[in-house]
């Protein structure tokens, strides 16, 4: 598959397109950001436990380094291909233009369903592909994180095989890492936090509080479960969460430090004995006030998009949008925060978490979500600010604000060789 023909990365650059018209972006800058720089696609071969040996697919797109090093997750899911990592790796791109952080655009996969793997074959496969990636990446080339399907415990194998083959330790190769090893206090919950301080901005513009606040949430992973449970601890109340077994709901609000509690024993949401069950069709469509879709992408699309009865869509996930769906959300006046904005809180920390990782200098939890927030809450008041002048949607106005810095160093670096 060529990396175009995706439905997703046409989408991406469909909103790059209208854009970089909003902003009249050079034209040269255009072309170049539609293409990622670089596309590596690696064999996994992982001896699993009954010994035979299976190879599995492996990809890191690396989309832009023109404003730092590339940057971004990796992803283990059974449907990950080379089209969804290079749309995922232009996103990341963006949001990193868009929140100002010295940093490019990547993304990692490998297409298999990690459910199905024991903890050792998962050990296997992270070491042998970060072995097979290992030329590409570095503290200064590009700096994986976690994705779906992907942890803390993994990102410690990556940066310790990464360490064995240069021979000493990198903890600054990879970010999201367990603590122990040179993670960064609050890069566990900045995903979900970031969601919330959009979330509690979006509904300010709408002259509402997030205290009393409704929210339906969709995914209940490391993202979802966050955004759920400071939006909780905030005052707001989640009247439904869900999962891939499907959701649960509670008109009163659901108890989320309890509903975490029975995840985290029975791993799914599927089966908690306080709430009554909802598909996860129906969560979409829930009258509440936000909505944080925090799963998959292409889960709001033309055939859900005019029964949705929220005000606002923060989106946890990347892409849960399709383009016309996006569209349909404007027209109906239903404030749509973009992935690049709503989820940037987890890249935020990870920038942090690798400035810490460098300087071997730590900083406490308070200290990190305090900078977080200002950073995340000043992108969105320049997005707001762009939104206002050029009279465009948010998507629209989040992806012209990271166009319009990427032009401005792009043009400043030019082209090599002429
Ligand atoms: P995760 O693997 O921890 O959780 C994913 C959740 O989605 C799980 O609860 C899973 O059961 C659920 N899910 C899977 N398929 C589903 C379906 N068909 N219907 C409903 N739920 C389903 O992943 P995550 O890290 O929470 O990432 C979720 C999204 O957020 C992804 O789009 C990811 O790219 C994006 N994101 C994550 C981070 C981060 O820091 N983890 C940062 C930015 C963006």
């Amino acid at each position: 598959m060529d990396y175009a023909e995706g439905v997703f990365y046409q989408n991406t650059i469909k909103i790059v397109e209208e854009a970089a018209n909003v902003i009249n972006c050079d034209p040269n800058v255009l072309e170049r950001i539609k293409y990622p720089r670089r596309a590596i696609i690696v064999s996994v071969p992982v001896r699993m436990d009954d010994y035979r040996v299976k190879v599995f697919t492996g990809y890191r797109v690396q989309h832009s380094s023109t404003l730092g090093p590339f940057k971004g997750g990796i992803r283990y899911h059974q449907d990950v291909d080379l089209s969804e990592v290079a749309a995922l790796a232009a996103l990341m791109t963006f949001k990193c233009s868009l929140l100002s952080l010295p940093l490019g655009g990547a993304k990692g996969g490998v297409k298999v369903d990690p459910t199905k793997l024991s903890r050792t074959e998962k050990q296997n496969l992270t070491r042998r592909f970060t072995s097979e990636i290992g030329p590409f990446i570095g503290p200064s080339k590009d700096i994986p994180a976690p994705d779906v399907g992907t942890d803390p415990q993994t990102m410690a194998w990556l940066m310790d095989t990464y360490s064995q083959e240069q021979g000493y330790a990198q903890p600054s190769v990879v970010t999201g890492k367990p603590i122990e090893i040179g993670g960064s206090h609050g890069r566990m919950g900045s995903t979900g936090l970031g969601v919330i301080f959009t979330a509690e901005k979006a509904l300010e513009k709408l002259g509402q509080k997030l205290s009393g606040a409704t929210f339906s949430i969709q995914g209940f992973g490391n993202v979802g479960q966050h955004a759920a449970l400071y939006g909780f601890q905030r005052g707001a109340k989640i009247l439904a969460v869900s999962d891939v077994s499907g959701g649960i709901y509670s008109a009163a609000g659901l108890d989320i430090p309890d509903v975490i509690r029975y995840v985290s024993e029975h791993k799914v949401v599927k089966g908690y004995p306080k709430a009554e069950p909802i598909s996860n069709e129906d969560l979409l469509t829930l009258k509440c006030d936000v909505l944080a879709p925090c799963a998959l992408d292409g889960v709001i699309h033309d055939g859900n998009v005019d029964k949705l009865q929220t005000r606002v869509v923060v989106e946890g996930a990347n892409g849960p949008c399709t383009a016309t769906a996006s569209r349909r959300l404007a027209e109906r006046d239903i404030l749509n925060v973009p992935d690049i904005l709503a989820n940037g809180g987890g890249v935020i920390v990870s920038y942090f978490e690798w400035v810490q990782s460098l300087a071997y200098f730590f900083w406490d939890e308070e200290q990190v979500n305090t900078k977080m927030k200002q950073i995340i809450t000043n992108a969105f008041d320049r997005v707001w600010e762009m939104k206002t002048e050029k009279k465009v949607d948010m998507r629209t106005a989040a992806m012209a604000t990271a166009v319009k810095r990427l032009e401005k160093a792009m043009l400043l670096r030019g082209l090599y060789p002429r």
